[in-house]
């Protein structure tokens, strides 16, 4: 599988040295490991803050390559889908998958050795059944009265 993201040309495990807000756009975009997580719809205990993770996910998320179908002009479509930068991922860590690359450096933990920066291939975030590729169902097709019903564990 090509990989969608560009990750040539960057710093051997630039992302142990470099904090998250020194980073270039490059690599904050090659932080990205691919497993589509944050694409899923959750639903969140307003009184508990509680955040359950569900299998429907956005109406431009392809199940089948895991990304999204317009990520460039995707706010034309979706403008509630989240620019994460280092100034807002304080903002959304407790939401963020527990393996998402943003989420375990903004909490000073390392990457998994299937993220594609180091296995050097998109395919081992798939392989390694972290991802959510191939068990989600769109939002266009279940009503968000009937998301409880689909509630799932996150696969880590
Ligand atoms: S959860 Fe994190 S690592 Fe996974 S696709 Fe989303 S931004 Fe990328
Ligand atoms: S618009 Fe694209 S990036 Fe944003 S949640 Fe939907 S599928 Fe994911």
């Amino acid at each position: 599988m090509t990989d969608p993201i560009d990750r040539s040309g960057l710093a051997p495990r630039f992302w142990e040295t470099k904090r998250l807000k020194d980073m270039s756009g490059a690599e904050w975009e090659a932080l990205c490991d691919g497993c589509g997580k944050c694409c899923l719809n959750k639903l969140e205990d307003e009184d508990t803050g509680e955040v359950a993770l569900t299998r429907v996910a956005c109406r431009l998320f392809d199940d089948s390559t895991c990304r999204c179908s317009m990520y460039e002009t995707r706010h034309s479509y979706v403008p509630e889908c989240i620019v994460l930068t280092p100034k807002t991922i304080s903002d959304h860590a407790y939401w963020l998958p527990q393996t998402c690359a943003y989420r375990l450096l903004w909490e000073g933990r390392d990457l998994y050795d299937w993220h594609p920066l180091i296995s050097g291939t998109p395919d081992s975030v798939h392989r390694a059944g972290v991802s959510i590729q191939g068990g989600t169902v769109s939002e266009a097709a279940i009503a968000e009265d009937d998301w409880e019903d689909h509630i799932i564990e996150e696969p880590v």
